[in-house]
């Protein structure tokens, strides 16, 4: 493991901010012990990733698509890489993340899209009110208003991954349904912590009888 006052100061990959936000076992596991692991979601969502991870740019009608671009904040600590950033007119920035499903009941994609407005508003010098998410099941994107408030929630996270890796610990398994689609479920092992949870439970309750 590397050593603590490393891990204090080191740079987040955004991605790491996505899996806190939908399970923060799942980013220790994956940030703090390099567990990585496909299940058939995220091989198609590897897949599709790549159709855009060739770097590169195109421009058609006043709009310049620039694919696989690098990212990097100082200011939060922050490096990545954007999937697509559209740019209209020259000045006007924006990211577009793709996905493989439909809308999904948590919004840990909305906090990884605005940490990436955070990049390109570092980068370019320039405000980067919306961003996009393109859904390939239902081949349709989705708006994001980057407001005060996702703001504040993408900072808040960008607080808790960083205290996360800090400390080096992967936090105990809570079993829910997200865990149905979850890829390292075979290595989270979920169902033992619950095992584990109620076992010492009845303990402390006989406990008190005896
Ligand atoms: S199986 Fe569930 S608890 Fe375990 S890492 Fe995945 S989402 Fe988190």
């Amino acid at each position: 493991m590397p050593n603590k006052a490393k891990r204090e100061t080191e740079t987040i990959i955004i991605a790491a901010l996505n899996q806190y936000v939908f399970c923060p076992r799942r980013c220790a596991l994956m940030f703090v012990e390099g567990n990585w692991s496909d299940n058939e979601h995220t091989a198609i969502g590897s897949l599709l990733h790549d159709h855009t991870d060739e770097p590169g740019y195109e421009t058609d009608a006043g709009v310049t698509l620039l694919r696989a671009l690098p990212l990097f904040s100082a200011r939060y600590g922050l490096t990545g890489k954007a999937d697509i950033v559209e740019v209209r007119e020259g000045k006007h920035y924006a990211p577009v993340e793709y996905k493989k499903g439909r809308r999904r009941k948590w919004d840990n994609d909305d906090v990884q899209l605005c940490a990436q407005a955070f990049c390109l508003e570092e980068m370019f010098s320039v405000a980067v009110p919306e961003g996009f998410i393109y859904h390939a099941a239902s081949k349709r994107r989705r708006k994001v208003i980057f407001d005060e408030q996702l703001r504040a929630e993408t900072e808040r996270t960008i607080e808790a991954v960083r205290t996360l890796l800090a400390k080096g610990e992967v936090p105990p398994a809570v079993l829910l349904p997200r865990c149905d689609g979850c890829s390292l479920r075979s290595i989270c092992l979920p169902e033992l912590t619950q095992i584990k949870a109620r076992t010492e439970l009845d303990h402390y309750g006989r406990s008190l009888w005896t």
